[in-house]
């Protein structure tokens, strides 16, 4: 293995090859070493990969459903057995702890391919719809694979996100293939080793390795579904290229996820959840604690043990040291972004309370910082961080960090502390956003039952939950009669007066209030 010169912007895992040369290498950010390279895949490679996916997914998508959850549930048990294979590449791959890597990413992928194994039968069953009008007809719902699901996934969770919507792909009998982020491309390979070693069908599941262009070739090389997970500027071009292109898209973008802490919250709990929501996995997570909104009444505690908390913190390469909280950042790019936005808080009036610089040293790594003082003027409020800053705004009631709260073009994920539970539930349904949290952080991604995603520019579309299950899929609605038809049918032609007005009478008596046929039957 070599490494790379530690030098600002080329450290970590970022590639420098990415114009002439054909393969992305992947460097270590805690430590600059080069992990491995992968081959970058031409247009015609998706093209190929997309092409193989569709083969296996004609014999796979004829399978009971019963049977494919089975044979996936392989694919659980390989994973829960090499979980020790996983957490060595992504915790080396993304600089983080071997805990985070493990409970983040290897759990709770087991945890979402058990739930849709065990009830993808269930969920895809054919359903029968009663009708109202056409009483005389039965219908049948059938959840129809859709072929091919591409999947677009960023470097935060190079496991966890692919891996979710692989899982739900192929348990609804679609093929996939996947485009990871260029940041982290071996997690993906290790992920497709231990799929391959299962004895499924190794074309169900295609990899494509390369930068944005890559991903572009993936929309246009003739999938039917696609699962983007990623920037809101990115989503825009892409959700822009699905639609010159006709493809059905989950768009799955940016957070800035408000934490409202009221005046009767546990401080103590509320201050620990603010420090492990904004710098586990040095803040790189679409639902991370971005700004905090603390009642005036509980403020000043509150910043205090946050810095203490923060400061207790210990940051530096997770690989052999089990004790470390926070790692290193994946992106350097992030390093800038966070420094920008401290500046801008900083001039604006902000106070650091702690951290507020990059390490010196060999690696890419950012002090969990701090800021108070903080309020809408200031671009850490606005916009995502995705780096390990928290920033905290005084306020003086809770319908004003409500308003606050959703002064946001995101909504993806948000957090209420009270001690108050029906209140938190209250507020909750005031907030905009995907999902709303109270008095606790994140624990909604690993809940695989129930949806996740975003409103307003934070994306569309859900994952995980029935609805990822049925997302996949297409409706197909047959519908027959219940009695042997007429040869003839009234409603077909030749139209008539009387047939006019024998649908008139119709008309009145089924939807007119008080009718006749409403009152006995209650039908409609
Ligand atoms: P990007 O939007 O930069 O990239 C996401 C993926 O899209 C990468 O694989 C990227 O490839 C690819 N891509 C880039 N350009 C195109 C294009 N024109 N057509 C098709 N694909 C393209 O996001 P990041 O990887 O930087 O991830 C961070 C972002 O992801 C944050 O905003 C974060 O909030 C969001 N995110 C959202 C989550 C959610 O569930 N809502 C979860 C996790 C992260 P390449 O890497 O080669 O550029």
């Amino acid at each position: 293995m070599g490494s790379l010169p530690l030098d600002g912007h080329t450290n970590g895992n970022a590639n420098t090859n990415a114009g002439a040369a054909r393969t992305i290498k992947s460097y270590a950010p805690a430590t600059g070493e080069l992990l491995g390279e992968v081959r970058v895949s031409s247009k015609d490679d998706v093209r190929a990969a997309v092409a193989r996916a569709r083969k296996a997914q004609a014999a796979w998508g004829v399978l009971p459903v019963e049977e494919r959850c089975e044979r996936l549930l392989r694919l659980r048990d390989a994973i829960v057995e090499r979980a020790d294979e996983i957490v060595d590449v992504v915790s080396a791959e993304c600089g983080k702890p071997r805990q985070d890597a493990l409970g983040h990413e290897v759990t709770v992928t087991a945890d979402l391919l058990t739930w849709y194994c065990k009830n993808a039968p269930r969920i895809l069953a054919p359903r029968e719809v009663g009708l109202h009008l056409l009483v005389h007809k039965k219908s049948t719902v059938h959840y129809q694979p859709r072929g091919v699901v591409g999947v677009i996934s960023p470097w935060n969770f190079p496991f966890a996100i692919p891996m979710g919507d692989i899982a739900a792909a192929l348990a609804s009998g679609n093929a996939v293939v996947v485009k990871p982020s260029e940041v982290t491309p071996l997690t993906i390979q290790k992920a497709k080793e231990i799929f391959d070693a299962t004895g499924l069908p190794e074309d169900l599941f295609g990899v494509v390795h390369g930068f944005g262009d890559t991903g572009a070739a993936l929309i246009e090389s003739g999938i039917q579904k696609l699962v983007f997970t990623g920037g809101v500027e990115t989503g825009k071009r892409v959700a822009a290229a699905c639609g010159a292109n006709l493809v059905p898209c989950v768009m799955e973008l940016g957070g800035k996820a408000p934490l409202i802490a009221c005046a009767d919250c546990d401080v103590e709990r509320t201050a620990r959840a603010i420090v492990f929501g904004g710098f586990v996995n040095s803040g790189q997570v679409c639902i991370s604690v971005e700004r905090v909104y603390a009642h005036e009444a509980v403020h000043d505690t509150i910043v205090a043990r946050v810095k203490e908390l923060t400061n207790e913190i210990r940051q530096g390469d997770p690989q052999g040291d089990a004790t470390v909280d926070v790692g290193a950042i994946i992106f350097p790019k992030q390093i800038e972004i966070a420094q920008k936005h401290i500046a801008d808080a900083v001039a604006k009036g902000a106070e650091v309370v702690a951290g507020g610089k990059k390490k010196e040293g060999t690696g890419q790594f950012f002090e969990p910082t701090v800021l108070a003082g903080c309020d809408h003027s200031m671009t850490v409020m606005k916009e995502e961080i995705f780096g390990p800053i928290v920033p905290i705004q005084k306020v003086s009631s809770e319908d004003e960090a409500v308003r606050l709260a959703n002064d946001s073009h995101l909504g993806l994920n948000a957090y209420v502390f009270t001690k108050n539970r029906e209140k938190g539930k209250r507020l909750a349904q005031r907030i905009e956003a995907g999902s709303v949290v109270v008095n606790d952080v994140m624990v909604n991604y690993a809940a695989a039952e129930t949806p996740f995603g975003g409103v307003k520019q934070s994306g569309f579309g859900r994952i995980h939950g029935e609805d990822a299950l049925r997302e996949m899929c297409d409706a197909r609605h047959v519908l027959v009669g219940r009695v042997p038809e007429p040869s003839n049918d009234p409603l077909w032609f030749p139209y008539s007066q009387k047939a006019y007005k024998w649908q008139m009478r119709v008309l009145k008596a089924l939807f007119s209030r008080g009718s006749i046929v409403k009152r006995i039957g209650k039908m409609f």
